[in-house]
């Protein structure tokens, strides 16, 4: 079964990436990952992509393709198939994916899609808080002070948010993603294979909606 996992940020793609990874023992390829190996190992991609990236460039499609070309065809994802995270991100690698299928005799069973209110993803992201005297952290919905107000640890009342984690920078980190993952979805939405998942619930109800669909298909 090979697989591919989109999910904004703060969708839980990371928790559910893990879920899946041990009940259907497939093989989690991110793109993170993949540079780090061919760097590693010094394949010839590898080492253009390092060229690039120590100039401070973005890596062109074609080496990042070539990276992916490589990893797919390793035995252990023959095997075991595969579930790709952060590739493709956008059409034009989404295409390069389906030739690299065609070439190792592979095709893509699925995308899942972890859909998430982009509003309720900025109130989960953007929540965290920190007390102005002792440095405390706080988030509003998940680790709030026991009384409101005041910090847990020294009763100080002022609070503070760091730049990255106020609604407006996480609503634009977000705006950015929702721009680039849109083609992606009606791409994959087209070719008949998405499938949405309500990423509002609880970790495991997600799970358990991933799951009833991956017994399917696989
Ligand atoms: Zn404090």
């Amino acid at each position: 079964m090979n697989l591919m996992l989109m999910g904004l940020p703060g969708a839980g793609k990371g928790t559910q990436a893990e879920k899946i990874v041990d009940k259907y023992h497939i093989i989690h390829v991110s793109t993170g990952d993949m540079f780090r190996e061919a760097m590693a190992n010094k394949t010839a991609v590898g080492l253009k992509a390092k060229a690039f990236m120590d100039q401070g460039e973005l890596v062109p499609d074609e080496v990042t393709n070539q990276i992916v070309q490589e990893r797919l065809a390793q035995d252990d994802i023959s095997q075991s198939g595969y579930m790709l995270d952060g590739f493709p991100r956008n059409l034009a690698q989404a295409k390069a994916l389906d030739e690299i299928n065609a070439q190792l005799n592979k095709k893509l069973d699925a995308v899942i899609n972890i859909d998430v209110d982009p509003k309720l993803l900025v109130e989960r992201l953007s929540g965290r808080f920190i007390c102005r005297n002792c440095g405390a952290t706080y988030h509003k919905l998940y680790n709030p002070p026991k009384v409101e107000g005041t910090c847990d640890r020294c009763g100080g009342h002022e609070f503070y948010q760091r730049e990255d984690d106020q609604p407006q920078t996480v609503k634009n980190r977000l705006d950015v993603n929702i721009k680039m993952n849109t083609p992606l979805i009606d791409y994959y939405q087209n070719a008949g294979i998405l499938k949405q998942v309500d990423g509002a619930q609880e970790i495991d109800q997600v799970f358990a909606q991933i799951d009833l669909f991956l017994r399917k298909i696989n």
